[in-house]
């Protein structure tokens, strides 16, 4: 049985995704006002805060971020050092680079403190139409349960993070194992064995980057000297 999940049919403002922005942006709007708690709502598939950031930092195994301890969603550049006041260890040279775990704690403590726990409703935004009006211009939401939704402002924070796959991948006549062609937002090293095998990483984006470390670590000792051979053979 299909339960509909219960919508306001007007809302102020509307937030597309749960991930980093939208809990940054969502926290500074209420330190701002307070009473715009309750005219505002954020739609994510997941019905999470922060899934997608979850499964990317699991899937490449990242233990600690590259952004320093200053760069999170809470309004206080502070509140991550005072967090991790009982957690010393979790703060990584050189900049102080918040541990993988100790940084979704904090997300969590983040969430529960502006009390946002209940805020994500579980559906994706399929499309956005414009309702033109010369005092009261909106925007219609269609949604992916078939509900729609009027909203006066839209927040679109869903990450420019699109697959974009080269037109030569497209063209290969030949057949190939599938998995062994991927693009670094879908793997996850978890499920792979890659002791002993030769990758070819074609990009030199973040995401190549860091999935090149992690293989690279996958069969070395982790010190800076490895992190330095991999970036000298990016081509
Ligand atoms: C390997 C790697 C390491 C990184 N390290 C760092 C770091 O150390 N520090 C740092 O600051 N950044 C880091 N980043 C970047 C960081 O992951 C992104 O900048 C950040 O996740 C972007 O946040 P976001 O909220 O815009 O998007 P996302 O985290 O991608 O969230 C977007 C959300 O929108 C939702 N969504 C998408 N479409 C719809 C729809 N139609 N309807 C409703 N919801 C939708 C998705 O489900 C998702 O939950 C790293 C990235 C990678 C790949």
């Amino acid at each position: 049985m299909q339960f509909t999940i219960a919508l306001p049919e007007t809302i102020d403002l509307a937030i597309i995704g749960a991930g980093p922005h939208a809990l940054t942006l969502t926290t500074h709007l209420l330190q701002k006002r307070q009473s715009i708690r309750g005219k505002f709502s954020i739609f994510d598939p997941s019905g999470r805060w922060m899934s997608r950031w979850k499964q990317q930092f699991a899937a490449l195994e990242i233990p600690h971020l590259r952004s320093p301890a200053v760069h999170h969603p809470d309004p206080n550049p502070f509140a991550l050092r005072k967090f991790a006041e009982s957690r010393p260890n979790e703060l990584f040279p050189p900049y102080d680079l918040p541990g993988t775990q100790l940084f979704e704690d904090f997300c969590q403590d983040v969430i529960r403190v502006w009390q946002l726990q209940e805020q994500v409703i579980p559906l994706a935004v399929k499309s956005i139409e414009p309702l033109p009006h010369h005092l009261r211009p909106r925007f219609r939401l269609c949604l992916q349960d078939g509900q729609e939704v009027i909203a006066r402002r839209v927040v679109l924070a869903t990450s420019s993070a699109q697959i974009q796959i080269p037109d030569w991948v497209n063209q290969i006549q030949t057949a190939y194992p599938q998995d062994r062609l991927s693009h670094s937002q879908t793997i996850d090293l978890r499920k792979l064995q890659l002791m002993g095998k030769k990758v070819l990483i074609v990009g030199g984006r973040l995401d190549e980057w860091t999935f090149g470390i992690r293989c690279y670590f996958s069969r070395c000792d982790d010190s800076a000297d490895d992190a330095a051979a991999v970036s000298r053979k990016v081509i």
